[in-house]
């Protein structure tokens, strides 16, 4: 798995984004949690050193690495306790861009993929909607063509940099009688007329913005088209293994930084005239907590080594994002009890780590869809290659 998974080149970025995310994002943290935004200017050095290009065609400007990368940085940025900036910066890079990316359209490369990748446009993806989350094909919002438009109405909730963002790539019905077969993806400029922007307030990532995104009678180019007409669901379905994988990198993110600062914390805290790292109802519970991550790990890793070789692995993406995400939010719970009352007091990073694992179960799909994706591999034979 090393040739894949972790060459030299991989340490060596590994180590620069490190750098970068100890630089850029650690001293920055608090006060985009606090304001409920992360910097703009975060996003153009993300682009200056071409972090958002590694996924990207070489002749746009893009590094065209694999998704073994795209694991370095979910992992990375979760590391830091920084969940809230992880879930814009990913929504823009893995949710919005990759959409660009697949629709092979150059007025779209030009117009959005390329500044995307600068950093000097935000991007969002937005699927779900205020009757319609985990089904998908319910969704009602509407595109029909006049001219050479299409006029979009209908409204879409939870969105990631809905809104501070510039735009969104997102989930419309084009021919509304055929079901999940007739959504397409449209790119749409969240500064025209008839879009109407609610930010959310939220329990944790709070330095994520998001949003409800109104959208009444809203004239999009029909050049604005990802693909084709009724390609939508199948562009979804695609795009949600690596949307999934990125929640699972970050959630094993997230308890390493957990598992450090709780470390710490036991030793420095003392009950009865000795640390606290000495009382073995403790020790003990970090042990099957860290016997749990590492099978955790190794699951995943294996995962990410199939899915970069090209192997098809939906039902161990899922199995994984119910694993580490639950387990996530088991860590957090357990870990927070050993701080005892200060890790009820938000000036220690455990408290927001723990408001912060709770969204995992429930964004990129649910752990109960998690669940019927895999039974519906299992007992009904299903197929999602
Ligand atoms: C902070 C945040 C950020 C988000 N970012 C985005 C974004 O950027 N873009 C975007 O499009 N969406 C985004 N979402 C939406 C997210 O993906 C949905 O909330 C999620 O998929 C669940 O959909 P829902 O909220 O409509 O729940 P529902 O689908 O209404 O589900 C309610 C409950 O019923 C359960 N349930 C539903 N169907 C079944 C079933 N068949 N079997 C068993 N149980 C079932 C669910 O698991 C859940 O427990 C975000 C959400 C949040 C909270």
């Amino acid at each position: 798995m090393q040739e894949i998974l972790n060459t030299e080149e991989h340490q060596l970025f590994r180590q620069s984004f490190k750098e970068f995310v100890k630089a850029e994002i650690v001293p920055k943290n608090e006060q985009w949690e606090k304001e409920g935004k992360v910097g703009r200017e975060l996003y153009e050095k993300m682009g200056a050193m071409g972090f958002f290009g590694i996924h990207c065609p070489e002749e746009l400007g893009g590094s065209n690495l694999d998704y073994s990368y795209a694991r370095i940085i979910n992992e990375e940025l979760a590391a830091v306790g920084a969940s809230g900036v992880a879930t814009s910066l990913m929504a823009h890079m893995y949710l919005a861009m990759i959409y660009l990316q697949k629709s092979k359209n150059p007025k779209l490369f030009e117009q959005y993929l390329k500044p995307s990748m600068e950093g000097k446009l935000v991007g969002a993806l937005a699927m779900t909607e205020p009757g319609a989350g985990s089904d998908l094909a319910a969704i009602i919002s509407t595109a029909v063509k006049d001219g050479d438009d299409y006029i979009v109405n209908g409204s879409k909730t939870f969105i990631t940099n809905g809104y501070y963002g510039d735009y969104m790539v997102a989930a419309v019905k084009t021919d509304p009688k055929a079901g999940g077969a007739g959504i397409s993806m449209l790119v749409i400029d969240l500064d025209q007329p008839g879009i109407s922007r609610t930010k959310l307030n939220k329990l944790g990532i709070h330095a994520s913005d998001t949003a409800e995104i109104g959208m009444d009678n809203v004239r999009v180019p029909q050049s604005n088209l990802v693909g084709q007409e009724g390609m939508g669901f199948y562009f979804m379905m695609q795009n949600l293994t690596i949307e999934r994988m990125g929640i699972v990198w970050g959630a094993l993110g997230a308890m390493q930084f957990i598992f450090e600062k709780t470390l710490q914390y036991m030793q420095e805290r003392a009950a009865f005239g000795k640390p606290i790292n000495k009382f073995q109802a403790l020790r003990h519970k970090i042990v099957d907590l860290m016997t749990e991550y590492e099978a955790c790990k190794a699951f995943s890793d294996v995962t990410s080594y199939r899915m970069v070789k090209g192997e098809q692995v939906v039902k161990e993406c899922s199995m994984l994002k119910i694993q580490s995400c639950e387990l996530l939010n088991k860590v957090a719970y357990e870990c927070l009890q050993m701080f005892g009352g200060y890790g009820f007091i938000e000036e220690y990073p455990i408290a927001r780590a723990y408001r912060d694992a709770r969204i995992q179960n429930i964004y990129g799909g649910t752990s109960e869809i998690m669940r019927e994706i895999v039974a519906k591999l299992i007992f009904d034979g299903a197929s999602y290659g």
